[in-house]
């Protein structure tokens, strides 16, 4: 799959960071977690414009969804900056999200709880963390976030992602109101 979707990929695609589906799941992830997840190469235009090949790591239930919703934020011409695993920023989802990078699985915890976040089993994106800050108990994460719907890559309720993963049943964060997180969407496995 990985060599055939090289193959269709033209002089001009940016191909993200690379590692085995192993290492893109990262080290210390139990194996009866790691079974339930898959690695999916995905398309998606960055903030250059050019056309990008990035890799998401995703509960093999739901990867359905997040390969249809980048082909459809693709063609439709919707920034991202980086689709990469988390792995791929030594485990770290603090880098990943000052990289601005859109994942989805991060073995990690919840903030402030001891309830594991949906996104150590797959089920959970962030999109843009940059331009899609989560604001919680006076702190925006990551820090130095701005959040201004003008600028593009930012996340309103009629975006074409809010209203795509809206209908596949996954929920948004950005008008909870424990945590305004506008990044953040979940769902059920
Ligand atoms: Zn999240």
């Amino acid at each position: 799959m990985l060599l055939s979707a090289l193959a269709f990929a033209d002089a001009s695609t940016v191909v993200d960071g690379r590692l085995s589906p192993d290492s893109a799941i990262g080290p210390g992830v139990p194996a009866e977690v790691a079974r339930t997840l898959e690695v999916r190469e995905v398309g998606y235009v960055g903030f250059d414009g050019r056309h990008h090949r990035g890799r998401i790591v995703c509960a093999r239930s739901r990867c359905r969804d997040l390969s249809d919703l980048f082909d459809t934020l693709e063609k439709s011409g919707f920034p991202l900056r980086s689709v990469a695993p988390v792995a791929d920023f030594g485990g770290s989802d603090s880098s990943s999200m000052a990289h601005d990078n859109t994942y989805c699985f991060a073995w990690r915890g919840m903030w402030g709880g001891g309830t594991p976040s949906n996104h150590s089993r797959g089920l959970a994106i962030d999109i843009n963390p940059m331009e899609n800050p989560a604001f919680h108990r006076g702190f925006t994460v990551p820090p130095g976030a701005r959040h201004d719907l003008a600028i593009p890559g930012t996340l309103s309720d009629t975006s074409l992602a809010v209203r795509f993963l809206r209908h596949r049943g996954w929920h948004w964060g950005a008008h909870w109101r424990r945590v305004q997180d506008w990044q953040h969407f979940e769902t059920n496995p």
